[in-house]
């Protein structure tokens, strides 16, 4: 990660216009606020604005990327070098004290946390990202995993940064002792990053912070089952493959197959005491002999749920998996049917060809077909429904992916503040106009920028690369001074001023 203090390089030899330097700043602002740091560090510095106009934000960029000191020592430079006896006066102070505790400071962390309660609404997010980074450094994983939680599902941050650390407390939390719950809860967080935009197969960057963010937890089975639940139902894509193929655990086929080839032979053997002692040797030998020796007992029981699951996830979450499948249940008698036909048939043939039928065939023309054809009509049964299922859940997520341009037509300038992946692709495609110029060249920490329009509101917008390098970010910025004075008068007001 480079340093916040190197010169960037820019593009210009003069001083920023003043519109260009707050246009450069909105930029800043909209980049730090979906926790894209490198790129608001570097609009901010381009932006040449006074640097105590700037120290808060540089400050708060500083802390999150990781770097406590660098907070210090700029909120130093505000004057700002402790935090006041009888508390923070300022937001400032928060992040000064969220900085003393990420650099160690246990009685600064203790502070910090008795913040809580009094923090006000508007300072809350604020607050709550100070919290996460600050016990993420003091190894306070579970104050960590409560507070990027609350910034993901109460605040609703969406950011590539939140949303990986929220899915890796969840996950890394997930039941230890009922396998059900822990897939359901691993199930979750795959839907979470299924749903996000852009979705994990258009940039599997989320993805990979969030398993990233478990492995170095020491939560490498956490890292392993989210890749499996993602890829299950996810179309193929080399980038999931190849994340998936780092955290897939070994198993061994050998103590699967072994207990249960020596209990069908000692049924064989021995009948029904036979039976009773495979299915005896099956059970002692599944927690002493493991199939994937790197996974717990309940996480192993997930992992083979997840490999037998090839359907629709919500499915699964919303319990209607138990549902009785009928399709599977009219193939498993329809097969039962055709092998008493078989049976029949077969009997009759044999006995005309063969009169004197051992008694071994005469078992094996009766007890094959029984076995085999509702077997192969389960199978089919599965194979179809869970086609289906992927079907129907494809079709869904290109409807989704179909909406997406359609709402681009409509002008949301006065809305959101940034888009990214198909959504800013198809906001550019659809909606926004190319705007040309030696002013609007811009540097943004090495990716290649170009600025576009709204036709209606005159509002400039950065397309930029997001920090994955996969996907198009863009950033709302303010309107250009001029764009108001040829604006068209509406066609009436319909009678609604
Ligand atoms: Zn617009």
């Amino acid at each position: 990660m480079p340093d916040a203090r190197e010169p960037l390089p820019t593009v210009r030899a003069t001083p920023p216009t003043a519109d260009r330097a707050r246009l450069l700043a909105s930029w800043a602002l909209a980049a730090d606020a979906i926790d894209e740091l490198e790129l608001a560090a570097a609009l901010m510095d381009e932006a040449g604005l006074p640097a105590t106009e700037t120290a808060s934000r540089r400050a708060g960029i500083a802390y999150l990327r990781g770097t406590p000191q660098e907070t210090v020592r700029i909120l130093g430079e505000l004057g700002m070098t402790a935090v006041p006896a009888e508390g923070p006066q300022r937001i400032e102070h928060v992040l000064l004290l969220g900085a003393q505790a990420a650099t160690g400071d246990h009685p600064a962390f203790a502070r910090l946390v008795a913040l809580g309660g009094s923090i006000p609404a508007e300072h809350r997010a604020w607050f709550l990202y100070v919290l996460a980074v600050a016990a993420e450094r003091c190894g306070r994983l579970e104050i960590a995993d409560d507070a990027w939680r609350s910034l993901a599902v109460d605040v609703g941050v969406s950011s590539s940064l939140v949303l990986s650390r929220f899915l890796s407390g969840w996950v890394a939390g997930r039941d230890t002792r009922d396998a059900d719950r822990a897939m359901s809860q691993v199930l979750q967080a795959a839907q979470a990053l299924r749903s996000a935009s852009p979705r994990p197969w258009q940039d599997a960057s989320t993805m990979r912070r969030t398993v990233e963010a478990l492995d170095l937890r020491g939560d490498s089975a956490g890292a392993a089952l989210l890749t499996a639940a993602v890829g299950r139902t996810s179309p193929p894509d080399p980038r999931l493959a190849e994340l998936a193929a780092c955290y897939r655990p070994e198993v061994r086929r050998a103590p699967v197959v072994v207990p249960v080839v020596v209990a069908a032979v000692a049924t064989l053997v021995a009948a029904v005491p036979g039976l009773a002692a495979g299915v005896a040797l099956v059970i002692m030998l599944r927690s002493r002999w493991r199939a994937v020796p790197s996974l717990s007992m309940t996480d192993e029981r997930v992992w083979f749920g997840l490999g037998a699951m090839r359907f629709d996830a919500r499915k699964v979450q919303e319990g209607a998996s138990q549902q009785v499948r009928s399709l599977v249940v009219v193939l498993v008698l329809g097969g039962a049917l055709l092998a008493v036909l078989a049976s029949v048939g077969l009997w009759s043939a044999a006995q005309e060809v063969w009169p004197d039928v051992p008694l071994l065939v005469q078992v094996a023309i009766w007890l094959v077909p029984v076995v085999v054809l509702p077997a192969v009509g389960g199978a089919l049964g599965q194979w179809l429904l869970r086609d289906a299922d992927l079907r129907a859940l494809r079709r869904r997520d290109a409807e989704h992916d179909r909406q997406i341009v359609a709402e681009a037509r409509r002008c949301a300038c006065w809305e959101v503040a940034s888009l990214i992946g198909p959504r800013a692709d198809a906001y550019v495609a659809v909606h926004l106009r190319p705007v040309s110029g030696p002013d609007m060249e811009v540097s943004t920490a090495g990716r290649a920028a170009t600025v576009f329009a709204c036709p209606l509101s005159g509002v400039r917008w950065l397309a930029t690369t997001a920090e994955s390098g996969v996907s198009t970010l863009l950033l709302r910025g303010t309107a250009a001074p001029s764009a108001f004075d040829g604006a068209q008068q509406p066609i009436g007001t319909g009678g609604y001023l």
